[in-house]
C-alpha cells in the first residue's frame, strides 16, 4: 500500500511540472503563421517610426552616416566599444584598397560591474586611463591627421539621438547600465572634455551605434550588405535607408540618398509576441520595465533568467528537484552561456547538466528525467528567442523589398533584361549567434520557414566579427576630412 500511494504521488507530481512545461511551451509558440505576423508588424513600425517623432516603439534614429565604407579609407584610426559586456580599444590601419585593412590592435576588458551602475565620473576615467594606455602603447606619429591629432570613432551600443555623425545625446540605458546623470548628455561632448582633462589630444571622429559599425565593416567587404543585426548580451538592427523614406525628416539631404537608421529593435512590441508570464515577472522585475520587450526575449543577458524562472516555478510545485534551492531565487544567476552548455550537452547521462545544476544551482541527485525537462526549458526559450529575430530580420527585409513577397522580380537588377532577386546580405554579430550554435540553427531555419528556400538563397547571413569596433574606425575614416576631400 505504502509503495502504491508513493507511485500515485510520484505521477501526480510529474503531472504538474509536464503540466508546467507544457503551458510554458504553448505560450512560446512561433508557428511561422505567427511570426510571419510578426513580420508584418515589425515592417509595420518601421514605417511609423520614420513617420514622425514618437510614432512608434521602434525609434528609427538617424545616424547621420550617410555613406558606407567602400575601401578607399586610408590612413590610422581608433576605435572604442563600449558595449553592453566588453569595453575594447582598437587602433586600425587602412590601406585605400577594398579589404586592405593592413592590421590592427586589440585590447578587450570585461567592463567592471560597478561601473554600470556608478558614477559618470568613474565611468569616464575608466575609458580614458584604458585609451591613453593603449595609445602610449601601440601609438605611433604617423597617425596624426593633418590637424596633428588622433581621429576616433567611438562605438556607443545604446540608444542615442545623434545631432551629428560624431554627437548625440543619450535616450536611456539597457542591458542593466544605470548611470542617471549621463541620459540626456551629450556622450562624446563627454568624452571630449574627459580626454582634454587628462591631456589625450584625440578627436570624436564619429558617435555610433554597434549595429552600425557591423554594417560599416560588412559593406566594406561585401557591397551588397544592407543591414546589419547584433544579438549578445543586447539586440538590435540597422538597415541602409533611402532619404525619401525618412518622412519625419522632410527635406533630409544627403549626396547619396540614402542614410543607416539605427532601428532600436530591442524596444519593439506587438501583441503577436508569444509573451508568458515569466517574460512579466522578469519584466517587473528589471531596473527598465516596460522597456526593450523584444529585447528582454532574445538577447543573452535575459535567457538565462528566463530559464531560471521556469526552472523555480517546476521546483515549487513538485520535488523533482529536492527541496527548492534558495539560488533559484538570484536573479541573473543562470547565464546564458550556462543555457548554451546545457542545451549542448551531448553526454548520455546528461552530466554537464547534472553539473551545472550542482555547482551554480545548488542542486544535487536530479534523476535524469528531471535533467531532461532542464533541457527542455532551454530549448524552449531559446528557440523562441532566435525565431523571434529570424522574424525581425524578414521584417527588415519586407520593408526594403527584399523579401520577394513583391514577386521575385521585386530586386530588379540594374538594367537587366530578365528579372531576379537581388543578392542581399545582412551582417551579423552577437555572441547568441556566432557562439550558441542551437540558436544559428534555429534562427537559419526559421528563416527558410519564413522566406521559402528559393528566396532564402538570396539572402545571405554574414558573420561580421568585431564590426562593432572595427567599424566605428571605418567610420571615422570614411567621414573624415582626411578622406572626404
Ligand atoms: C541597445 C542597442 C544596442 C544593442 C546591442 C541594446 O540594448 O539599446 O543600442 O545596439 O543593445 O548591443
Ligand atoms: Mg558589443
Amino acid at each position: 500500500a505504502v509503495m502504491v500511494a508513493r507511485r500515485v504521488r510520484s505521477r501526480r507530481r510529474w503531472g504538474r511540472v509536464v503540466g508546467v512545461l507544457k503551458e510554458f511551451e504553448e505560450a512560446c509558440s512561433t508557428s511561422v503563421g505567427r511570426l510571419r505576423q510578426v513580420v508584418d508588424a515589425m515592417a509595420v513600425e518601421m514605417h511609423a517610426g520614420l513617420a514622425s517623432e514618437g510614432g512608434s516603439k521602434l525609434k528609427m534614429l538617424l545616424t547621420f552616416v550617410d555613406n558606407l565604407p567602400n575601401g578607399s579609407e586610408e590612413g590610422s584610426y581608433y576605435a572604442l566599444d563600449l558595449g553592453g559586456t566588453n569595453f575594447r580599444v582598437l587602433r586600425v590601419q587602412l590601406g585605400g584598397r577594398r579589404s586592405a585593412i593592413l592590421g590592427h590592435d586589440m585590447e578587450r576588458q570585461p567592463i567592471p560591474q560597478h561601473l554600470m551602475t556608478g558614477t559618470s565620473e568613474e565611468l569616464f576615467d575608466f575609458i580614458v586611463s584604458s585609451l591613453k594606455q593603449f595609445v602610449e602603447a601601440k601609438g605611433n606619429d604617423s597617425d596624426l591627421s593633418p590637424g596633428k591629432r588622433r581621429e576616433l570613432g567611438f562605438t556607443f551600443s545604446f540608444p542615442v539621438k545623434q545631432t551629428s555623425i560624431s554627437s548625440g545625446i543619450l535616450i536611456k540605458w539597457t542591458k542593466g547600465f544605470a548611470i542617471a546623470d549621463l541620459v540626456g548628455r551629450d556622450f562624446s561632448e563627454c568624452l571630449q572634455q574627459a580626454m582634454s582633462k587628462r591631456g589625450l589630444d584625440m578627436r570624436v571622429a564619429a558617435l555610433i551605434n554597434d549595429t552600425v559599425g557591423t554594417l560599416a565593416l560588412g559593406h566594406y567587404h561585401d557591397e551588397d550588405t544592407v543591414a546589419a543585426v547584433i544579438i549578445g548580451t543586447g539586440t538590435n538592427a540597422c538597415y541602409w535607408e533611402r532619404t525619401d523614406a525618412i518622412i519625419k525628416c522632410q527635406g533630409l539631404l544627403t549626396n547619396s540618398g540614402g542614410m543607416v537608421i539605427n532601428m532600436e529593435w530591442g524596444n519593439f512590441w506587438s501583441s503577436h509576441l508569444p509573451k508568458t508570464s515569466y517574460d512579466s515577472d522578469l519584466d517587473k522585475d528589471s531596473p527598465n520595465p516596460n522597456d526593450q520587450g523584444f529585447e528582454k526575449m532574445i538577447s543573452g543577458m535575459y535567457l538565462g533568467d528566463i530559464v531560471r524562472r521556469v526552472i523555480l516555478r517546476m521546483s515549487q510545485e513538485s520535488d523533482i528537484f529536492g527541496p527548492v534551492s534558495s539560488k533559484l531565487s538570484v536573479p541573473f544567476i543562470l547565464s546564458t552561456p550556462l543555457v548554451a552548455a546545457m542545451h549542448e550537452d551531448d553526454t548520455p547521462d546528461l552530466s554537464e547538466v547534472a553539473r551545472i545544476m550542482k555547482d551554480v544551482l545548488e542542486i544535487t541527485d536530479v534523476s535524469l528525467k528531471a535533467l531532461k525537462l532542464v533541457v527542455k526549458v532551454c530549448d524552449i526559450v531559446t528557440r523562441r528567442a532566435a525565431r523571434l529575430a529570424a522574424a525581425g530580420i524578414v521584417g527588415i527585409l519586407k520593408k526594403i523589398g527584399r523579401d520577394g513577397s513583391g514577386g521575385i522580380t521585386s530586386g530588379r537588377i540594374k538594367g537587366g533584361s530578365h528579372c531576379k532577386m537581388r543578392r542581399t546580405v545582412v551582417a551579423i554579430e552577437g555572441s547568441l549567434y556566432t557562439s550558441y550554435s542551437m540558436f544559428r540553427e534555429y534562427l537559419n531555419e526559421a528563416l527558410t520557414e519564413i522566406l521559402g528556400e528559393e528566396i532564402f538563397r538570396h539572402v545571405i547571413l554574414k558573420v561580421t566579427e568585431d564590426g562593432s569596433g572595427m567599424g566605428a574606425a571605418l567610420v571615422a575614416a570614411s567621414h573624415s576630412a582626411r578622406n572626404i576631400q
